[in-house]
């Protein structure tokens, strides 16, 4: 609700939103050498991490929102509402990236928050209920290697002491991180839930792009299942060894991953995705067969229930191939999260302000996991996703959406807010 009619409706800078994105972009930036391009290392509680927290932070003051900071790590910089003591309107994401990352991941989301505040304050806009904008600690748990870290503590799902006693590959503690950079805040990482929680991220894969959408309405996010698999066969003389008396660690490997392929390929099993990504091998060398294989599964299915039935037939099929091959299999879990719908009125919203404002969008689910899924266990939660270019490649320097495309899902990201926090 304007404070004046004579004021006009608050509009998205995309120009300002791009000039953001580009300076927090320059914070870890490097060469990358596959590509040619610059792109993003910063990896969460990292130098470039904090120097980044620290640009935000600063952002954040010159909008005039006040800033806290929780024992974790996460900020939040808060804008009054009319009415002060009503939960506010939730707007986040993060600033942590991988290795190989672009300026967008996570960064669209809190710039894109940050944004919808000075679209407000320009148009002298006044809300009923708070909005915050927030980034959260180590989403892309690379570093510590438990994604969706800090909005996990903040849900309730991570115990905080867990948390601070993770570590990274060199044995140094996420608290101690916290400590080296002043980013252990004094505020408890609970209290009262806000009344919506709204993020907006680039789409991070090619459908939206393909089917001519400006946004997507994200009904979800599915099912993810991580597994590590070791085979222990026997080492053996490649040129001396009898193909029958061999207890080859490879092709067992080399079978799941086809077994695996082909079960999600096939389409026996609609909507799943299987990957193996990682296959170690010892002692890896030509001329004998393989000791030894780690091996990685990514499942992931938008039906808990489904995927779970999978998981058991994986480990029925690794039965029946150890025992063919007569190798040794065992498994160790690494990651299960749970599938979450995004609440219907969040998502009404998010479906009706696009359509007023004339975007073409589909509803879509989401393929990676976000801060929104465990936000979406602590209150009301939704996400728009911003369409890129180049099939939507993410996780690496090409990672790119146009300024438009950018200005477009900030821009319905300002008008659910509006309707959340008048409403
Ligand atoms: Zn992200």
């Amino acid at each position: 609700m304007t404070t004046s009619d004579a004021r006009p409706a608050p509009r998205i800078d995309a120009g300002r939103l791009r000039a953001s994105l580009r300076q927090l972009g320059r914070v870890g930036s490097y060469l990358d050498p596959a590509t040619g391009l610059e792109g993003v290392n910063r990896l969460s509680l990292t130098d470039a991490d904090a120097e980044a927290r620290r640009l935000v932070t600063g952002w954040m003051e010159a909008a005039g929102l006040t800033v806290r900071v929780d024992a974790i790590g996460n900020t939040f910089g808060h804008r009054p509402g009319r009415d002060p003591d009503a939960a506010p309107v939730l707007i986040g994401s993060h600033i942590d990236s991988v290795a190989t990352a672009g300026i967008f991941d996570g960064c669209l989301g809190v710039l894109g928050g940050l944004e919808v505040v000075r679209a407000l304050d320009e148009a002298g806009v006044a809300t009923a209920r708070p909005i915050e904008v927030a980034f959260f600690t180590e989403e892309e748990g690379v570093r510590f290697e438990t994604d969706m870290l800090g909005s996990a503590v903040r849900a309730g799902r991570i115990a905080l002491t867990d948390a601070l006693a993770l570590t990274d590959r060199d044995g140094v503690t996420l608290g101690s991180e916290l400590d080296r950079h002043g980013c252990r805040g004094p505020h408890p990482v609970d209290g009262p839930p806000p009344h919506a929680y709204v993020e907006c991220h680039i789409e991070q894969g090619p459908v939206l792009a393909r089917a001519g959408m400006d946004l997507g309405v994200v009904t979800g996010v599915q099912a993810i299942s991580w597994q590590e698999v070791t085979i222990r066969g026997t080492p053996a003389h490649a040129g001396t060894t009898p193909m029958e008396l061999r207890r080859d660690a490879g092709v067992a490997a080399a079978r799941l991953t086809l077994h695996l392929h082909e079960l999600a390929a096939s389409g026996a099993v609609p909507g799943l995705r299987a990957t193996v990504g990682r296959h170690d091998t010892s002692p890896n060398l030509a001329n004998v067969v393989p000791q030894r294989v780690v091996a990685t599964m990514d499942l992931r299915h938008p039906d808990d229930a489904r995927l779970d039935r999978v998981e058991q037939d994986v480990e029925r099929y690794l039965g029946h191939l150890a025992a063919e091959l007569g190798v040794e299999i065992t498994t160790r879990r690494l990651v299960r999260t749970r599938a979450v719908a995004f609440d219907d009125h969040v998502r009404e919203v998010i479906g009706s302000r696009v359509e007023e404002a004339g975007y073409r969008s589909i509803p879509i689910l989401s393929g990676a996991g976000h801060d929104a899924q465990e936000m979406a266990t602590l209150c009301p939660a939704g996400m728009i996703f911003v369409p890129g270019l180049h099939d939507g490649i993410s996780h690496n320097p090409r990672e790119e959406s146009t300024p438009e495309a950018c200005a477009n899902g900030v821009d319905a990201l300002l008008r659910t807010v509006l309707a959340l926090a008048d409403g």
